[in-house]
């Protein structure tokens, strides 16, 4: 008898947790065709990595039933998760490749280094706020993603040890491109910033590289965080 009500109660909590697992796995799905296919997001790669990404395991607790929802969420310290759209659209901006090293400034919850990671080879993701870094870096490491390296530091000097990059991404608004970010671009290469006063409408920025020569191209009007600096 003892063993049944064990197996019931095993059924049980495996069929609530696979349920619970599905429910995530639609929001999912759901997100990724309404609010990014349709919006004209083409690349396969981070179509791919959106669709697999779970953004619920990335938020504050609060939000885990919010999290596939069109807009950005808190994720304490003052900062924020980006919106769905605007990770896909400055991830596609970088047209990566499967071997690229790319460097993101500004950690925040993880969640734009666990998609990058799922299309490339490296990413080193730098974070500001001491307890946004460590709790980003511990909660990258429990959903297996072992392609990615954090450190808690200001993001403006960019990380040297390992550059050259082939792609940079800024999560937070710049007042100007920081020059040590685009000596750290390989030749060749794209970075995507916003670049703007805080609390006004920034520019989100396409800057490239070409033998030796630096482009930038205004791409959309964005609103995010301030860009701080260690004083
Ligand atoms: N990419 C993040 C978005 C986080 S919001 C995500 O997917 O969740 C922007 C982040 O940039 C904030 O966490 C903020 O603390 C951080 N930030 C701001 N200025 C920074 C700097 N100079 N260096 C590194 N991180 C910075």
């Amino acid at each position: 008898m003892k063993k049944i009500v064990s197996a019931v109660i095993c059924l049980l909590v495996i069929a609530i947790a696979s349920a619970y697992g599905q429910e995530y796995e639609t929001k999912r799905a759901r997100m990724v065709e309404t609010q990014l296919v349709r919006r004209g997001i083409t690349d396969g790669a981070v179509l791919r990595a959106m669709r697999t990404v779970p953004r619920h395991r990335l938020v504050p607790e609060t939000y885990v039933k919010s999290a596939y929802d069109d807009r950005p969420l808190a994720i304490g310290y003052g900062q924020t998760i980006s919106q769905p759209f605007i990770v896909a659209y400055m991830t596609e901006l970088l047209m990566l490749e499967p071997d690229d090293r790319v460097l993101e400034i500004g950690t925040g919850s993880g969640y734009q280094a666990a998609v990058l990671a799922e299309i490339i080879g490296e990413v080193y993701s730098i974070e500001i706020v001491p307890e946004l870094a460590k709790a980003a870096g511990e909660r990258i490491l429990s959903l297996g993603y072992d392609n990615i390296r954090t450190k808690n530091a200001d993001g403006y000097h960019g990380w040297e040890e390992y550059a050259p990059f082939d792609a940079i991404i800024v999560t937070a608004a710049a007042e100007h491109i920081p020059p040590p970010l685009i000596r750290q671009l390989k030749d060749g290469g794209k970075m995507v910033i916003p670049v703007g006063s805080p609390f006004f409408t920034q520019s989100l920025m396409l800057v490239e590289k070409k033998e030796g020569r630096t482009t930038t191209k205004n791409m959309m009007p964005v609103i995010f965080v301030p860009f701080t600096r260690v004083k």
